[in-house]
């Protein structure tokens, strides 16, 4: 009897053309490419050449920009390829419900929330490199994860790092979970040499090569901040159980204490692949090409206490945590307003945390985040808040 072909595993990547859904890309060709895997849909904003040249060599079923403007574009660069196009936040949702067992969701910002949704509710497997949907809609979005019924695989190094270091049946000893932080380019600077902090400077992370949003937030520690609420979320513990550390090698990518006194902790090069080819393949390891460490090389690693006073986002997220509610969706669309502005160079580097504090404290009598509309109400608000402020520091700076 003749054997069944051996099923391709269905996939989407959300994002496939930033630095998280490259690398995903690059994973998946390491592992097999379209011999292995299925690719139903792939999704970008602005990059249409890449996301065109993407689709081809993955051989998608369906492109979609988020940019209806570019729609034509699309169109006309996958001409006569059989290669399905889309376009806006409806396209998103198209690619998204598309039948894959797994969708990287790797869309930066709140956009990525509604298509991660739509994924996990049909019970797709998550993996989850977006942090806004943790951190924007918490308790909503691990109940659409389980509803539907798929896995909630983390991507971001942190989060796959406590992930593969807790075992599940030990989870009644788990006492902390310790998020490392490289401290980004201005670690060792003071307040006053941060004040005159360009986007260029913010943008250059001494150890992991990503996108703009996440390298600026790696130098504010505003990354961080949101972390320690996707932690929250990700792993049902409380405020007090989350610390954060300063590992400036990036080596050690996180830990879990257990009530005996160890520490599980998962190390590695800073290279995304490893963290995006667990979340590809869990429970089991891939085989990839990455860097090994070399412990000779290293030599040592180092940790310090965060200094909360030079980095008011990690005191910010403590705020968030402990509040609840629609605080966790302000602090980030603040922050996500805040940093427009600081790339736009409207602002300077330190007003960013004042503007996010500034619309957390007008905000806590806020409805509590019931319903996904409560979440985008919040979102809204807060960005206009935050859009307003940042207005009048320029002309403030102007003067
Ligand atoms: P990038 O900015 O490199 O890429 C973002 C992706 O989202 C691109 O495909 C981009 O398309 C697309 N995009 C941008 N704006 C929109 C929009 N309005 N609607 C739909 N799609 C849009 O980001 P990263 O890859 O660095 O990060 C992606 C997410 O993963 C972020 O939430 C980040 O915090 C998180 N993350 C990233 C890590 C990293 O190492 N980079 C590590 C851990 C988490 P286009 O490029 O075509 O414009």
């Amino acid at each position: 009897m003749k054997e069944a072909a051996p099923t391709r595993q269905r996939l989407t990547v959300l994002g496939s053309t930033g630095s998280i859904g490259v690398n995903t890309l690059d994973v998946i060709g390491q592992l097999g490419g379209p011999e292995r895997f299925e690719m139903l849909a792939l999704t970008g904003n602005g990059n249409i050449p890449l996301l065109a040249e993407q689709a081809k060599r993955c051989r998608a079923k369906l492109a979609v920009t988020a940019d209806e403007t570019r729609h034509a574009e699309l169109k006309a660069a996958l001409a006569g390829t059989g290669i399905a196009t889309a376009a806006g936040r409806s396209g998103l949702i198209e690619a998204a419900e598309m039948d894959a067992g797994w969708v990287m969701a790797a869309i930066v910002g709140t956009a990525g929330l509604a298509p991660t949704i739509a994924a996990a509710k049909r019970g797709a497997d998550i993996a989850l490199a977006n942090k806004e949907c943790l951190v924007s809609a918490g308790d909503l979005f691990v109940e659409a994860v389980k509803a539907g019924g798929g896995r909630l695989i983390p991507v971001d190094s942190e989060h796959s790092a406590i992930f593969q270091s807790l075992e599940d049946d030990q989870r009644h000893a788990l006492e902390r979970i310790v998020l490392t932080a490289s401290g980004g380019p201005f670690r060792t600077w003071t307040r006053q040499q941060m004040a005159e902090v360009t986007v260029a400077m913010a943008r250059a992370h001494p150890n992991w090569s990503m996108g703009l949003k996440i390298s600026v937030g790696s130098a504010s520690m505003f990354n961080k901040a949101l972390e320690m609420i996707e932690a929250k979320h990700l792993f049902d513990v409380t405020p007090e159980q989350i610390e954060v550390i300063v590992h400036p090698q990036s080596i050690v990518h996180s830990m879990v204490g257990y009530t005996d006194g160890s520490v599980l902790a998962q190390l590695g090069c800073p290279d995304m692949r490893t963290a995006i080819g667990y979340a590809l393949t869990y429970p089991k390891r891939p085989k990839l090409n990455v860097e090994r460490l070399d412990f000779a090389k290293l030599a040592r690693l180092d940790f310090e206490a965060p200094d909360e006073v030079r980095f008011p986002s990690l005191r910010l997220a403590r705020l968030a945590l402990t509040r609840g509610g629609t605080q966790g969706a302000v602090m980030n669309a603040a922050e996500e307003g805040a940093f427009q502005a600081f790339v736009e160079e409207k602002i300077g580097f330190l007003d960013m945390a004042e503007i996010v504090e500034e619309v957390m404290e007008a905000m806590t009598a806020h409805p509590p985040a019931a319903t996904m509309e409560d979440v985008f109400a919040a979102d809204t608000e807060a960005r206009r808040r935050a859009g307003e402020i940042a207005g009048r520091i320029a002309a403030f700076r102007k003067r």
